[in-house]
């Protein structure tokens, strides 16, 4: 008879139920039925296809594309008392014959391959010559060449079901558009594969953007509120990684460079510690995350505009996958919405593709501006009806002022139209401004109409409103210097037939940083001062038990279970039991250990 779900959930992994759909798909695919999973990061892919392959007799067979992250899986189901195991090219031959020789001999419950191992005749041979509980394709988007992870050797997985028709098989992905999961369907040939399709709502995440004013003082200001949390950060350029990875660490913060230009040491270096280590922050290119499954990453910050949408959502979905409270934070300026709208108006692509850019780049941008729920435009951007306020996101929190700009945008489109359309945004300002130099008396600019006719605002709040504009599609911007330009949809505002409302930028605190660092843990996770010295302890032991296997410091507790310890203050092993992430294999060996430490 096989073992139940909720048995194995609780004694192996520690967690009293599932979430939202797991329940159902662990049940099918125990049952014998494929799958295709779509769940958000975070959403807990992980036990759809752990708990099932420790029901069925056999291995199960779990396909990733990344080498160097399977271990940390493997370790984690190890910690846990399963048996399991990698085969990979990071292994010796010896390692590889022993990995080999335990599968065989049936004694493995999962085996994680790489799919270019999975594919040799001298793999699939071993497959015929054992029982296989199931097929896991983990970031099963990989098969997809839309997406930037597209892996060649996924399209030949479908050879699984020519020669393996009775496993049953689970596709997951965190991807979510529509055509890429078409393009799963068809390339595993999962046609009457079962689709579970989750919510992809990240309820604990908190979505905030800002104008880019001072980005030092404003990044600072954020990561002194995450002292001692991990992170990620992005950039658009290896260079600005390399730039903020150097000021970061100048400025006593453990940040490391993560990009495609470093050598693969460096990388895994650095990807290394970032997992391994508390609170590390990670300044990366979009290079870096796919497969990175620390759970406790409590922000993700974006320095530069992503490139879509979708990016956006998969990389700011890194934060907080263990149902913590997490940040997704943003800046942005007038300088991106330029360099995106230049390259709406420049891409040579086709027709069809410039399309789906164009649709792409002024979602990005909508959200960017938007002055209702964040989360509700991202959600509807995946096709998903949201409520109309979340609570959780700078627009719900605290929602922005607009005004109406009509007048404003006249006087900046027709300074742009009155100088020939042949100027960027500095010099329109100027002339707005009326601000009198040798540039504009030789350009005759300052006997335009329109010069001085802005003096009412700052450089700052123009800069604003042309963002603004640039984004609504009621300017755009050309060439190397960002030349700007009316639209068609410009003139209905000159002539006085459509209005504008713009948002009020929230002006940037200028006072100096008085407050006291906030100690490890305070911000996000609402540690109290009182919590505080149990905390550092918890999170010290775990430090101390990782370093000693070998294993990151999640391995052993999630921050969700420290905290659950934390709040409870188990007296027993009974009581420790009880605790949410602690299964039998972790609370015979460290439940003594962390039980000396609650109750000293
Ligand atoms: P995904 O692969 O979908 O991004 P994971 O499988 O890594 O997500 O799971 C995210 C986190 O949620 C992990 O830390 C995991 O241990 C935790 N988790 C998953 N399912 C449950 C559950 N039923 N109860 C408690 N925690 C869970
Ligand atoms: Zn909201």
């Amino acid at each position: 008879m096989q073992p139940s779900a909720h048995h194995i959930l609780s004694s192996v992994f520690g967690y009293p139920g599932f979430r939202g759909q797991q329940e159902a798909i662990v049940g099918h695919v125990a049952e014998g039925g494929d799958a295709l999973v779509l769940m958000p990061t975070g959403g807990g892919k992980s036990l759809c296809f752990q708990v099932p392959a420790l029901m069925r007799a056999g291995t199960a067979i779990v396909v990733s594309p990344l080498i160097a992250l399977m271990q940390d899986q493997v370790d984690a189901l190890v910690e846990a008392g399963v048996s399991a195991a990698v085969l990979n090219s990071s292994l010796s031959a010896e390692e590889q014959r022993d990995v080999e020789g335990q599968f065989l001999a049936g004694s493995l419950n999962l085996l994680y391959v790489a799919p270019e191992r999975l594919l040799t005749g001298r793999f699939l041979a071993l497959l015929e010559r054992t029982e296989v509980a199931l097929f896991a394709i983990d970031e099963a988007h990989c098969v997809s060449q839309w997406g930037h992870d597209f892996r060649p050797e996924y399209r030949q997985l479908a050879v699984l079901h020519e020669r393996f028709p009775h496993v049953p098989r689970i596709a997951l992905t965190a991807t979510a558009d529509h055509r890429t999961r078409e393009e799963i369907i068809e390339r595993l040939s999962l046609q009457d594969a079962q689709v579970f399709l989750s919510s992809f709502d990240r309820p604990n995440i908190r979505y905030h953007v800002a104008p880019r004013g001072n980005p030092r003082r404003q990044v600072q200001d954020f990561l002194d509120a995450h002292r001692g949390e991990a992170g990620i950060v992005y950039c658009l350029s290896r260079r600005k990684v390399e730039d903020t990875a150097a000021w970061l660490s100048d400025a006593g913060i453990e940040a490391l460079p993560y990009h495609a230009g470093l050598d693969a040491a460096t990388r895994t270096r650095n990807q290394q510690r970032f997992l391994r280590e508390d609170g590390v922050v990670m300044v990366a290119t979009v290079a870096f995350g796919m497969g990175i499954d620390k759970p406790d990453v409590r922000f993700v910050a974006h320095l530069d505009l992503p490139r879509s949408i979708e990016g956006y959502y998969q990389e700011t979905g890194r934060a907080g996958r263990d149902g913590l409270p997490a940040d997704a934070w943003m800046i942005y300026g007038l300088a991106d919405v330029v360099t995106m709208s230049q390259m709406i108006a420049q891409s040579e692509a086709g027709d069809d593709r410039k399309r789906v850019e164009r649709q792409k780049l002024e979602s990005l941008l909508a959200y960017a501006e938007a002055t209702r729920c964040r989360r509700a435009l991202l959600l509807e951007a995946f096709g998903e009806a949201a409520p109309p306020t979340c609570g959780n996101c700078d627009n719900c929190l605290s929602p922005p002022k607009t005004w109406d700009a009509t007048v404003a945008a006249q006087k900046a489109l027709s300074a742009v139209y009155r100088s020939g359309q042949r100027f960027g945004a500095g010099h329109v300002i100027d002339i707005l401004r009326g601000q009198d130099n040798e540039r504009m008396t030789s350009l005759g600019h300052d006997r335009l109409t329109t010069f001085g006719i802005g003096q009412d605002f700052d450089a700052t709040q123009w800069r604003s409103v042309f963002r603004q504009l640039l984004a609504a599609g009621l300017l755009e911007a050309e060439g190397e210097f960002g030349t700007l330009r009316l639209t068609d949809d410009s003139r209905a505002v000159l002539k006085g037939e459509r209005s504008v409302q713009l948002r009020e930028d929230a002006r940037p605190a200028r006072g100096r940083r008085t407050r006291d660092k906030p100690a490890a843990g305070a911000a996000t996770l609402g540690i109290e001062a009182t919590e505080q010295e149990l905390w550092d302890e918890l999170r010290k032991l775990r430090g101390e038990l990782a370093r000693q296997h070998g294993v990151p410091a999640y391995v052993i507790f999630h921050d969700a279970t420290l905290l659950a310890m934390l709040r409870a203050l188990p007296a027993n092993e009974d009581d420790m039991a009880q605790i949410s992430g602690v299964g039998e294999a972790k609370l015979k060996r460290y439940g003594r250990d962390f039980l000396a430490v609650l109750n000293r």
